[in-house]
């Protein structure tokens, strides 16, 4: 097999990666003492653990993390910089009618008067949104949504680089989210397959090649609701030990979304609340062990399919309860267990010809309004700045806190500010997470510099509560030393997709679509420190403790199975055992904790050896620091079965 590793004994023939959508790093801690022997124990103990794996870019959403999880790749390489962002070239009322039926607005209260003479808010609008996985010149199987591919993610990505390499590979993703499924499978995936609660059950699209036969398993979705029609607590945490590992008092209740109720027993009277429960979890694992069968994966010696899978009810009941809940607590060992029963059924089927690397999309915040009733003294809160509901006509009709920012920003701009005026008169048009997009042709129509009107705007977000920091998207495209926060929002920063002012909000804060729940998204702890686990062949056992992100992840399998799959921001994770890098870090005189290994590529009888040593340099003006110091690399050739190095090469970013 020389396209593999140089020290795999039985190549891996199927490649799982599974990512749990809203996972914070401290769950694994924090429910450790509950888990199963096969489930997270299985990469806790005989896999490869990650403790400080964290995520790089700024904009922690499902898209962009999904993305970077398939592509080892930042949302500014990718292109996925957020689940949303606006194109303003192309007015697009199909586009427009999707995100109405997709998001939640913000809707004046009454009273409102509606003049029938005015246009509607967005119908003065140049541009459009795009949702990331939109794409109506495809249609969708079944169910109510509209076709989606990976048509606006750039770029290869693993699954891309395994199928050019071995042309019989096959690569497929599973979700119950679209987007999660679509942009980790990549551009040259055979299906992707998501949920349709309408139908209920799995549905393609038309850009895939996805076999008709695995959508028989639809007719079992019904069958996972439990009999009592509820998710009550499991027990696997004893009752006494709830109050250690949650903070969720009676006082909390009202405090979380209470859709299907503030606390256990949750109705589950229709397909959205199973998905809701952990029960989506668990059909969700069924699903792909389904693909698995119909599609036959794994069944190529010597050539890898690849599976991605992503758990997404973990989300959803995340945002609805957050992250100190008896739910999310519930929620995750019961997770664990539907984990170990998948993980089983891998290993009875492949043995050792399975390797399995698990991460996270992104973290989570907790409920700001629960956070301060276990302490009145946290800085926290809401940040409101949702786009109008669809019938808004006017100023007026926006939030308070966007009313405000048009009254402040047309008071340092000195033009007269009328809450009455039309939407056209606005100078925000358009928010979408982290970005604020200006309405371009009303600073033409006033004949304001538009970089006064976007450097005014910022001064005016630095004020607002929660805002931690703002920038123009010219300073951060032309900033001479990007800071940490700078990088991280350049990360997340793409010409013609970002908008003209990005923000960061402070720890504890949140963008708000509601009065509760909680979400994620931005740079921060909570946010950003996700699981990074691998399981299963050449997998070397051990607590890595470095410095690792999740950019990591396909760049580490990848290099694995003898192929480069990554970004600017990806290594080689010393998880698999490898002569040829132990050859080269012999040379060093160094161990695999003490430098950065960014490539390890075998190609037959040769090799390259990429490994960066030494403190990293500042970045140079106007980029990004690369995280590199010394750069060493090797070049080897495999002579009478030994790896020689045949060149040694030093290089300085
Ligand atoms: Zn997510």
């Amino acid at each position: 097999m020389p396209a593999f590793a140089d020290t795999v004994r039985t190549p891996p023939s199927l490649i799982v990666v599974i990512s749990v959508d809203q996972m914070r790093y401290d769950y694994l801690e924090r429910f450790a003492p509950y888990f199963s022997t096969g489930g997270f124990n299985r990469f806790l103990k005989s896999g490869a653990t990650f403790p400080n794996a964290h995520y790089l870019h700024a904009a922690t959403f499902t898209g962009p993390g999904h993305a970077t999880i398939g592509s080892g790749k930042d949302p500014s390489e990718h292109g996925i910089i957020g689940n949303n962002w606006y194109d303003p070239g192309v007015l697009d009322e199909k586009k427009w009618s999707w995100y109405f039926n997709d998001q939640t607005m913000w809707a004046p209260p009454p009273p409102t008067t509606f003049d029938p003479k005015l246009p509607l808010w967005y119908q003065s609008a140049v541009g459009s949104p795009v949702y990331c996985a939109y794409d109506d010149s495809v249609t969708a199987t079944a169910g109510k949504t509209t076709g989606m591919s990976p048509r606006s993610l750039i770029g290869e990505g693993l699954g891309d680089r395994v199928k050019a390499r071995f042309p019989g590979a096959r690569v497929i993703g599973v979700a119950l989210k679209d987007r999660a499924a679509i942009l980790m499978a990549g551009h040259n995936a055979d299906a992707a397959y998501w949920f349709d609660q309408s139908l209920p059950g799995f549905i393609s699209s038309t850009y895939y090649h996805f076999d008709p036969k695995v959508f028989d398993f639809n007719a079992s979705v019904p069958g996972y609701t439990p009999g009592t029609a509820q998710w009550n607590l499991s027990g696997i945490i004893p009752q006494d030990d709830l109050p250690a590992v949650t903070f969720d008092p009676p006082a909390a209740w009202g405090l979380k979304n209470t859709r299907y109720g503030g606390t256990f027993p949750h109705p589950i009277a229709s397909i959205r609340a199973l998905t809701y429960s952990p029960y989506g979890n668990e059909i969700t694992f069924d699903f792909a062990t389904h693909v698995i069968n119909t599609e036959s994966l794994g069944s190529q010696i010597g050539t890898p399919d690849v599976l991605f899978v992503s758990v997404s009810s973990t989300d959803y009941y995340g945002h609805y309860y957050g992250p100190d809940s008896m739910e999310v607590a519930d929620g995750f060992v019961r997770l664990d267990r539907s984990l170990q029963r998948f993980l089983d059924t891998l290993e009875r089927r492949f043995g050792d010809r399975v390797v399995v690397a698990l991460s996270a999309d992104h973290g989570v915040q907790p409920i700001p309004e629960i956070a301060k009733l276990r302490n009145p003294n946290i800085d926290g809160g809401r940040v409101d700045l949702r786009n109008p509901a669809q019938q808004a006509q006017r100023i007026r009709d926006l939030a308070p806190l966007r009313v405000e920012i048009e009254k402040q920003l047309a008071i340092r701009l000195r033009v007269p500010f009328d809450v009455n005026a039309p939407y056209s008169h606005a100078f925000v048009f358009f928010f979408e997470e982290p970005s604020l997009y200006l309405n371009h042709t009303r600073i033409r129509e006033l004949k304001l510099d538009p970089e006064r009107v976007k450097q005014q705007l910022r001064n005016v977000l630095l004020n607002v509560p929660g805002v931690d920091e703002a920038w123009t998207d010219t300073e951060l495209r032309t900033m001479k030393r990007p800071g940490e926060a700078e990088q991280r929002m350049l990360r997340s920063f793409l010409p013609g997709r970002s908008g003209d002012v990005l923000m960061a909000l402070k720890p504890n804060w949140i963008w708000t679509w509601g009065t509760n729940s909680t979400t994620h998204g931005q740079p921060v702890e909570n946010d950003t420190h996700v699981p990074l686990l691998f399981w299963g062949n050449g997998v070397k056992p051990g607590r890595y403790t470095m410095p690792a992100n999740p950019d990591d992840l396909a760049q580490t399998l990848g290099a694995y199975v003898g192929v480069e799959a990554g970004g600017v921001d990806s290594h080689v994770l010393p998880v698999f055992n490898s002569e040829v890098l132990s050859v080269a870090l012999k040379d060093l005189k160094a161990s695999a904790d003490d430098v950065r290994i960014d490539k390890v590529e075998i190609n037959g009888d040769r090799a390259t050896v990429r490994i960066w040593t030494g403190k990293p340099k500042p970045a140079p003006p106007g980029t990004l620091s690369m995280d590199c110091g010394v750069g060493h690399t090797y070049v080897l050739e495999r002579q009478n079965g030994v790896w020689v190095i045949v060149s040694r090469g030093i290089s300085q970013c």
